[in-house]
């Protein structure tokens, strides 16, 4: 009876495939296989990205549906990619963990999409990765912001991502960078294609004197 009970709502809504629609699991086998790939590492615009696979139509539709449905089981993939490329990024960099304190910054989606979602994707991204992180000793600093209107980025060009995205990431302000200065910092990101968030992140930091070492992402193309 409770064994019944229990599976209903697996009948009324059975769980499909978030790559390919597939019936059963949240990730099927096969579209698992892809994503479970080795870490990369990637130079973007002059900052070192790090990613747990490599962007495709299918990351493409686990991002989508993290960021825009809220779905659980698309957050879990990404926070599970990005636990790998923070590994990656520790073991690349020779992140020490005794030395400094390890800082992970989430790059803010726009506004408006936060606004309209009602919840803060990139920072629920790396609440993820922390709780799972076997680490436990980074710190995340939820500081930065757009400072004004920028158009989604899925539609535009290179040149035009640049021009779109120049100087328009800030420090929040009332906060306080003191203890970065001597951290060590990383970015933290869903996906990264061409750099120029990430860029424009870098440089809302540096302007206020703080360096990052680069940046961790659940995917990048
Ligand atoms: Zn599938």
């Amino acid at each position: 009876m409770w064994n019944s009970l229990r599976t209903l709502p697996n009948l009324l809504f059975p769980q499909s495939c978030l790559g390919c629609g597939r019936l059963g699991n949240d990730i099927c086998l096969d579209c698992n296989a892809q994503i479970r790939t080795p870490a990369l590492s990637i130079n973007k615009m002059g900052v070192d990205i790090f990613a747990g696979f490599r962007f495709s139509p299918l990351a493409s539709r686990i991002v989508l549906a993290a960021k825009e449905d809220n779905n659980v089981a698309a957050r879990e993939i990404l926070a599970q990619a990005l636990g790998r490329s923070l590994e990656f990024a520790i073991r690349r960099l020779d992140i020490s963990r005794e030395r400094n304190d390890l800082y992970l910054i989430p790059i803010p989606s726009r506004n408006s999409a936060n606004r309209s979602r009602g919840y803060l994707h990139t920072l629920l991204l790396a609440r993820a990765v922390i709780r799972e992180s076997e680490r436990g000793n980074f710190s995340i600093l939820n500081c930065l912001e757009h400072s004004r209107r920028v158009k989604d980025q899925s539609k535009l060009n290179i040149d035009q991502r640049v021009r779109n995205m120049a100087h328009s990431i800030i420090v929040k302000e009332n906060v306080n960078l003191e203890k970065l200065t001597c951290a060590q910092v990383l970015l933290l990101d869903d996906l990264v294609t061409t750099g120029s968030t990430v860029r424009a992140a870098q440089s809302a930091l540096a302007e206020r004197g703080i360096g990052i070492l680069g940046a961790v992402a659940s995917c990048a193309s």
